[in-house]
């Protein structure tokens, strides 16, 4: 009987295969492969769990063997599949249980504990051909997310083991279907926006576009940030398996669901809690924030380290760190959504206020977030304070919510249709042509506003999403004006560099 353990490595990880040994000698245990703190102190917990659970110890030589050898084994995950492995090794298992997958913490007890990043586990195992898998009880739901597995399970480790008595057979099934998940109803919120925040909302929708939303306090930013949250369309089955996989690695998932994340840090956060990794090897909130939006409230507030780390997912669609010689990879492609003050003082773009910052305090305020990462803002929306907002009704929602779903089918029909995808004109020209006089439009608009290669792009990319609102393949001039309109921003010149 094989048994598998499994150490996760940034989104992906490794199997394990742990191997066990018995000779006659001086009763003992020793781990060998690499093992860390806890993979090492499982001896003590192995011993004292077996006792409890009423099993006899082998009063032999005991050496585990964690293959492959150089890799690094972290995580008290790996005391459930040693347990088990030394089962089979001293017969207390019969040899017809199938090679299996274990995952889990043994509590002094024999009670099983959960251990985060179980998708990841069992993506990997599948990905080998390996279809059972022993887990606690708790962790019984989010392992089920994984169609085509048979799942033992069982609060502690005595009642594990009878379990695993029953158990025989293939283990192979060739099952390759991802998890299927039943769409939930979006849900339309109360609160209204005023015509103009709402449509350049539901443009960042449509077409996974950054935006920055700024101007004095009492504008409404937060809200209308917050707002966008319930504009996002449904996750492809593929974006939710990936969303589910990494809050997994948290030890937050227990379900495949389809709703985009929609992360908020706090300004106190550091580029650690953005990028993840760590001891526990956890995604940060540029991953957890995948297929979702990285909200940043008051993003000028935050460490200008931790705003210039954005840069990497914003242009790769994934964060990597170095840990221990190895390269972790987490996918990382999200919108982002910041809003701020105009200036220091606040008072800029205040109908009765004076601002007194003065026009260096206020470039070195925007200076913060730097001209590199403000290019990656599609859509910049400046709201003003005081302004009554018009009643509810003012947008049609359903009428929206239609020409929301219009743009999605649309975007998925284009070539390179991922949200924020896009990444040069070559590919955008595949997707939509423009006459000449929308050319002549594009080229002057770009010249005018100084605009880099990636404003030139994200100019035609925004008229591309006005153009799915309204349903149809082809742009009007109507789309790239309004596009400008929406990239060019009132005090650009503040973060143009
Ligand atoms: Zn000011």
């Amino acid at each position: 009987m094989e048994v598998y353990g499994f150490v996760p490595l940034g989104y992906e990880g490794e199997l394990v295969r742990v191997e066990v040994d018995l000779r006659p000698g001086i009763p003992g245990m020793d781990i060998v492969g690499l093992p860390t703190g806890a993979v090492r102190e499982a001896r003590e917990r192995i011993r004292i769990a077996w006792r409890r659970s009423g099993l006899s110890f082998p009063q032999q030589r005991i050496l585990i063997n964690l293959s492959p050898a150089d890799l690094p084994k972290s995580g008290s995950g790996f005391d459930l599949p040693m347990a088990l492995a030394l089962l089979a090794a001293s017969s207390t298992l019969p040899s017809t249980v199938p090679a299996l997958l274990a995952v889990g913490e043994l509590a002094l007890d024999g009670q099983l504990r959960g251990v985060p990043g179980i998708l990841s586990a069992l993506a990997r195992a599948r990905e080998k051909g390996l279809l059972v898998a022993a887990l606690p009880t708790v962790c019984r739901a989010e392992a089920e997310a994984v169609e085509g597995f048979r799942i033992v399970s069982a609060p502690h480790f005595s009642l594990l083991v009878e379990e695993l008595k029953q158990q025989q057979g293939s283990t192979t099934q060739g099952v390759t279907a991802l998890p299927g998940y039943s769409p939930q109803p979006g849900v339309w919120p109360g609160w209204t926006p005023r015509p103009s925040v709402f449509r350049a909302l539901l443009t960042a929708a449509a077409g996974g576009h950054s935006c920055l939303l700024y101007g004095p306090p009492g504008g409404g930013k937060t809200v209308a940030g917050r707002y966008l949250q319930k504009l996002l369309p449904p996750l492809e089955p593929q974006e939710a398996w990936e969303v589910a996989r990494l809050k997994s690695l948290r030890g937050e998932v227990n379900s495949v669901y389809p709703q985009a994340p929609f992360r908020a840090p706090h300004h106190a956060a550091n580029v650690a809690g953005l990028v993840g990794g760590g001891k526990a090897n956890e995604p940060g909130e540029a991953a957890l924030a995948h297929r979702g939006v990285l909200f940043l409230d008051e993003a000028l507030q935050f460490s200008p380290s931790f705003l210039q780390t954005l840069r990497e997912p914003l242009e790769e669609g994934q964060v990597s760190l170095a840990r221990a010689g190895r390269q972790l990879v987490y996918p990382a492609r999200f919108q982002l959504l910041l809003t701020a003050n105009a200036c220091p003082c606040g008072q800029a773009g205040r109908r009765e206020g004076v601002c007194l910052c003065g026009h260096v305090a206020i470039r070195k305020y925007w200076d913060r977030l730097g001209g590199a990462l403000m290019d990656r803002v599609d859509i910049r929306l400046f709201l003003e304070a005081g302004e009554e907002y018009p009643p509810e009704g003012k947008v049609n929602l359903s009428h929206e919510r239609q020409r929301l779903e219009n743009a999605l089918e649309r975007r998925r029909a284009r070539p390179g249709q991922e949200k924020n995808a896009w990444r040069d004109w070559g590919e955008l020209q595949k997707s939509v042509t423009l006459n000449s006089r929308q050319q002549t439009f594009w080229r002057e608009a770009v010249r005018r506003e100084a605009w880099s290669g990636r404003g030139a792009v994200a100019l035609l990319r925004l008229a591309v999403t006005l153009a799915d609102l309204d349903n149809r393949p082809s742009l009007k001039d109507d789309d790239l004006e309004e596009a400008l309109s929406l990239r060019k921003a009132q005090g650009e010149e503040y973060w143009q560099t």
